[in-house]
């Protein structure tokens, strides 16, 4: 078993995103990317912080909007007021939204022009019909990781688990752009473990820590491990149960230095790229 390592992958896609930064800034444009921050969870805003030192690091600029009251107006309104600003050019709304609020109907108000983390449906519907988007960024970065490997997508089975909007959906759909022939599972799907060892590639994004066992996997098949799920020491650990699995899988991402540091990778790259784009709008 060879692991995936997401970690290098990042180096060599930020390393790209600093030459497209400084050529931008060359030719006078600043790429800017903005952070709506409707909640004071701790988590996240470690996740934010990290997000602005990448993205600084990188020869971008990163506005955090933390917002005091944040209520369904307060978010909609800024988001609005982002997406007209000139000097920004990538926005991303950072959950956990507050109750009753969901990412799906503040997500309209990005301008999916600047929808760097592909919050707007609008976005989805186009990687649905397989045109040009921003994917949300942990769906690209599972399509990235691929991508890098030795592996062809075309007609192999690939199996996701989990159908939310952010992953499971577009990662799925990505899969299938690719001509993959593709399994969406859910909470509802019956004998998972069967379905799951039917897939070449294998990609796990539920949040139910070590759920994916070896009895998941075919023998030297592909598994990407998008799960974070926080552990009571500090650390993190993914969906999969990595001891079991590495003894079956062919290629498996670790958590963490997997999908984590490509998500924030391509956050930044698809900034770059919606510079770039804004060069020539009117
Ligand atoms: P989510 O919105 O909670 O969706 C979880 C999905 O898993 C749902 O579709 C749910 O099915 C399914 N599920 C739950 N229990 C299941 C079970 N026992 N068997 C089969 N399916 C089950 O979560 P998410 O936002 O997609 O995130 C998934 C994981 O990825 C989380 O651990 C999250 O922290 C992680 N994540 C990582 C990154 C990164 O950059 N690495 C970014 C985003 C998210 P139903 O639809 O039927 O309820």
């Amino acid at each position: 078993m060879s692991d995936i390592d997401g970690r290098a992958v990042a180096k060599a896609l930020r390393a790209e995103v600093a030459a497209e930064a400084a050529r931008l800034r060359s030719e006078g444009v600043a790429p800017t990317l903005a952070v709506v921050v409707p909640t004071d969870d701790e988590g996240t805003a470690w996740y934010v912080r990290s997000i602005k030192k990448a993205a600084e690091k990188e020869g971008l600029d990163c506005r955090i909007e933390h917002l005091k009251e944040p209520d369904k107006d307060a978010i909609t309104a800024k988001l609005r007021e982002l997406s007209g600003d000139d000097s920004v050019h990538g926005v991303i709304c950072q959950t956990p939204l507050p109750e009753g609020v969901s990412l799906g109907e503040v997500g309209w108000y990005i301008d999916p022009m600047k929808d760097v983390d592909g919050a707007n449906p609008e976005s989805l519907g186009r990687l649905a019909q397989g045109r040009r988007t921003f994917a949300p960024a942990t769906a690209a970065a599972v399509l990235e990781l691929l991508g890098r490997e030795d592996l062809v997508l075309e007609g192999a089975k690939a199996v996701v688990v989990g159908r939310s909007n952010v992953v499971g959906k577009p990662a799925a759909l990505l899969l299938l752009n690719e001509s993959a022939t593709v399994t969406v599972c859910h909470s509802r799907t019956k004998d998972l473990a069967a379905v799951c060892r039917e897939a070449d590639v294998l990609v796990a994004a539920v949040g139910r820590a070590g759920m994916i066992g070896a009895d998941f996997v075919k023998p030297g098949a592909t598994v990407i491990d998008v799960g974070t799920n926080p552990t009571e020491d500090g650390g993190l650990v993914g969906d999969v149960d990595y001891a079991a699995v590495a003894e079956v899988a062919g290629r498996l991402t670790p958590v963490p230095g997997g999908v984590g540091p490509v998500t924030t990778a391509l956050l930044l790259r698809h900034t770059v790229t919606a510079a770039e784009l804004s060069k020539t709008r009117d």
